[in-house]
């Protein structure tokens, strides 16, 4: 087969290919896990992808197919590709030739338009002893260095944070030009730093720059960290621009059936536990039981942090719904990890898209989703961490509460909270932290 190279910048002056594909840019996007290349084509494309040896290369052939404009602009510091060499196959077909800098798996697949995109030819690039893709641990759960006869450490509680969108996707785009990737993880980063000043709790992000995880991998990502919370975190958009405020999602029944569906009749989940529990050795009747269970606890705990979480954001600024809202949303889909989705306003929302845009805005979002977060915890400690065996589960006062109304939340009498707390009276104020007693030492 005679192949030969040259300067892309003559792909579109080829006479002979009047009625080809063009490609119309390539963008790619690096993550912890591999490379991801993108072409923008006119039209759907035949294509084949295969590796080569001695030095590792990945061809993409591309059948009776022209690039329109020169690749420009790729960043390739944090990526598996150390250059990028195209060239005309029968003067008909485009070759793409990848120089890799390791032995890499690629996987392709062709996109269909959506609104902002036409057809699109995905190329994923992973290592092939991809150590990246799994957690080597959870951070919270790494065994303590010294002896047997140290007491087992409590862990710390672990929060999966996750920024919306990312890479390819940049979720809803607002007028002034604001995207929802970057919004989502600039607010994800803020988060985080906050949590990470918190003693007993562990943050970590879903994704941590601009590249795209899909939906499934946010889940699966969650679990392996042993996540007792996950935080979804978007802006917005709606065609009405006057819609306005933020909103906080956990999953609906419906979202909860189908996946439970999934859950019983895939073989994916063969020697996967849910909530400790394999599925994998009970009969059907059994597994559909206990993944029930644990789907009705992880959707009251989701509920829980969720209703915290709108408190503190109507006490921050303007609230879309008053009440936590439910949806099919595929990432709130892990059936052991409560899980929420944060909406922090709407981009299409002009004042807010600038509101949203704004490093203020978006620390005051971040600080009501600690305090949320936190308030949560402090009343749910998960078994086996710091802060359920610290004995000193803590209570920060909100506008509102009351000590019997503290009391309650936490099935103690309000006496005991007055006197643990040495209140002459049982008048409280907001902000201040009250001490929760433990009873029975559990
Ligand atoms: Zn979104």
């Amino acid at each position: 087969m005679k192949f030969k190279y040259f300067a892309v910048l003559f792909c579109s002056f080829l006479p002979t290919l009047v009625n080809a594909t063009q490609v119309n840019a390539v963008r790619m996007w690096s993550s912890p896990e591999g490379t991801r290349m993108v072409f923008d084509v006119d039209r759907k494309v035949e294509h084949n992808v295969f590796v080569l040896k001695d030095p590792d290369r990945v061809v993409i052939d591309l059948q009776h197919t022209v690039f329109a404009s020169p690749i420009t602009d790729l960043d390739y510091r944090e990526s598996l590709v150390k250059g990028i060499r195209t060239g005309s196959q029968d003067n008909n077909n485009l070759r793409v030739v990848l120089d890799v800098k390791s032995n890499v798996t690629p996987k392709s697949f062709l996109l269909n338009p959506t609104n902002q995109y036409g057809y699109r030819l995905v190329v994923d690039l992973e290592p092939v002893n991809g150590h990246a893709a799994t957690p080597a641990a959870s951070p919270a759960n790494t065994a303590p260095a010294y002896g047997s006869a140290i007491p087992q450490q409590s862990r710390d509680i672990v929060v999966a944070i996750d920024a919306g969108h990312g890479g390819e996707d940049p979720g809803a785009i607002g007028r002034g030009g604001a995207r929802e990737k970057e919004v989502a993880l600039s607010i994800a980063r803020k988060l985080e730093a906050l949590l990470r000043q918190e003693r007993g709790i562990t943050p970590v992000m879903i994704r941590s720059g601009d590249y795209y995880v899909s939906l499934r991998g946010r889940i699966q990502k969650a679990r392996q960290y042993k996540a007792d919370l996950f935080i979804s975190i978007h802006a917005d958009a709606f065609t009405n621009e006057k819609a306005q405020g933020s909103s906080v999602y956990v999953l609906s029944q419906r979202g909860a059936s189908s996946e439970a569906a999934r859950w019983l009749a895939a073989s994916e989940n063969n020697s996967d536990l849910i909530g400790g529990v394999s599925l994998d050795d009970k009969d059907d009747l059994l597994a559909s039981v206990l993944l029930d269970l644990s789907q009705n606890a992880t959707l009251a705990a989701s509920m829980d942090v969720g209703g915290r979480i709108l408190e503190e954001l109507k006490q921050s600024g303007q609230v879309h719904k008053s009440q936590v809202e439910h949806a099919g949303f595929v990432v709130l889909k892990a059936p052991d990890v409560p899980s929420i989705l944060v909406e922090t306003g709407f981009i299409s929302n002009r004042q807010e898209e600038s509101q949203l845009r704004s490093q203020r805005h978006q620390q005051r979002i971040a600080s009501a989703l600690l305090q949320g977060i936190k308030r949560y915890f402090n009343s749910n400690p998960p078994a086996g961490t710091l802060l359920a065996s610290s004995g000193k589960r803590q209570h920060l006062v909100a506008e509102g509460d009351t000590l019997s109304s503290i009391a309650r939340q936490y099935s103690i009498s309000p006496h005991l909270l007055q006197s643990a707390n040495g209140l002459s009276s049982d008048k409280i104020k907001a902000g201040h932290t009250l001490i929760i007693p433990v009873i029975g030492g559990s």
